[in-house]
């Protein structure tokens, strides 16, 4: 069994996190129940920083939030270090709430409406991630409107497809993001912002796609982009100042995935970048923007153990007290799990289960076929490394409340986000108008 980060298992055989026993959690908060081993979160940032820092390269690490934002992990960002990458309103909103310096905010989106861009202008983020020519327009009105200059990236799809899944795959040409570099749209939106007095161009944006496990993909992207920077360099002596080479970083869900160290990342990227420079052209900053990876593998998920059935001679059903309602990825994108029972650490694992949710949606599967401890109704077991993206994608299917998410470090778990409760549900309700029901 792979435990991760300060996971461990107790002398009583419990699973252990950040130095607390997690049968004691479901206890205190209840299940299911979002757990994060804040020691992990530090450590990973750290080591991207610390890539950065032997490189010797100028550089900022942005925590792309929309893998998990409330106002705890915006601080926890904030604290190491970290730029913040938000992508909507309620991302900004949340981490100016927080209080994360604006300088550090970067504003990503394929569709940024008129009043997320006036809030960030007001608010005086660090940057734009300009995404298309519409946004480019826009961006220029308001700042203008507002008097004020803008720090913008311009975002490229590059057209290199990393091995990935294909709903997270975002590199390639044929995708919603980006000015398309083939085409020439980088080259017509580099030369139209250059000319706008209150756009500052500082340079590209480019993400490729998400859990990858080879620098590979990063390097080829890089290549790309330079065939046409020492073009432009030549032509019109266009330099960036920053390219930032985006996240997708790869994490370990299961045994097959076999994730690098991030260094090698940093290490590559750079390295590939000092190749490309065009003569008398300065080394840009790096930036990139890491979320999975950053909090991944430090969240666990904790449930109660309910029903069971067993489909003779095929399949033997565990059902736990969430689901697809708190971790859309299985049923949305397939995406594999592993799984402990929390309180039989010690037992064997060898009973075969699928892992159902609640939901009334057959697909609402945790997972399929994984071996684990015998588990009797009342057991607590634990998902892995659903610190990504299960928070964040948590909604309301079946009017299921929210779990409450839960930050453990140094053996103290302190809560981050309540659970919600069953008036929260119905707080936006309205009734039904009396004349309508007369009517
Ligand atoms: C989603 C996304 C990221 C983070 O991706 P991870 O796979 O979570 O590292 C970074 N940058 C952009 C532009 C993204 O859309």
């Amino acid at each position: 069994m792979h435990l991760y980060g300060t996971s461990a298992v107790s002398d009583r055989g419990h699973l252990t996190i950040g130095g607390v026993d997690t049968v004691q959690l479901s206890k205190e908060y209840g299940t299911a129940l979002y757990v994060y081993d804040v020691a992990m979160i530090r450590e990973k940032a750290r080591a991207f920083r610390n890539a950065f820092e032997q490189e010797n390269v100028h550089y900022q690490v942005a925590y792309a939030s929309k893998a998990f934002s409330c106002i705890a992990m915006v601080q926890l960002a904030d604290e190491e270090g970290l730029s913040l990458d938000v992508v909507s309103g309620g991302e900004l909103y949340t981490a100016l709430q927080a209080g994360f310096p604006a300088e550090r905010i970067h504003f990503h989106g394929n569709n940024k409406s008129d009043a997320e861009i006036r809030m960030a202008l007001d608010a005086k983020i660090g940057c734009f991630v300009v995404d298309n020519f519409y946004e480019l327009a826009l961006l220029e009105q308001l700042a203008e409107e507002k008097g004020v200059r803008a720090n913008i990236l311009l975002r490229i799809t590059p057209g290199i497809e990393a091995h990935t899944h294909d709903y997270i795959l975002t590199g390639q040409e044929d995708s919603k993001f980006g000015f398309d570099l083939q085409s020439g749209q980088v080259e017509e939106a580099i030369q139209s912002a250059e000319k706008k007095s209150t756009l500052k161009l500082l340079g590209l944006h480019c993400h490729i796609g998400s859990q990858i496990f080879e620098t590979t993909g990063f390097v080829m992207a890089i290549d790309k982009i330079f065939q046409y920077l020492s073009t432009w360099y030549e032509s019109f002596g266009f330099a960036p100042e920053v390219l930032n080479l985006g996240g997708g970083f790869g994490i370990r869900y299961t045994a097959d995935d076999q994730p690098i160290p991030v260094g090698d990342y940093i290490a590559a990227m750079t390295h590939a970048v000092k190749r490309n420079l065009s003569e008398g052209m300065a080394m840009p900053e790096i930036w990139i923007e890491p979320g999975r990876s950053l909090v991944g593998e430090a969240g666990l998920t904790l449930y109660t153990v309910g029903s069971h059935k067993h489909v003779p001679e095929l399949r033997n059903y565990l059902a736990v007290d969430g689901g697809m309602s708190d971790n859309l990825r299985p049923a949305l994108y397939q995406a594999k799990y592993e799984a402990a029972i929390a309180n039989r650490m010690n037992e064997t694992r060898d009973h075969l289960y699928s892992v159902a949710g609640k939901c009334c949606e057959s697909g609402d599967m945790l997972i399929w076929d994984c071996k684990l401890q015998r588990a009797i109704s009342g057991d607590v077991m634990a998902v892995f490394s659903t610190g990504a993206y299960g928070y964040s994608m948590a909604n309301n299917y079946n009017r299921l409340p929210k779990p409450a998410v839960v930050f453990v470090e140094n053996g103290e778990a302190s809560l981050v986000v309540k659970r919600e409760s069953y008036e929260d549900l119905i707080h936006h309700d309205l009734p039904l108008k009396q004349a309508i029901i007369s009517k």
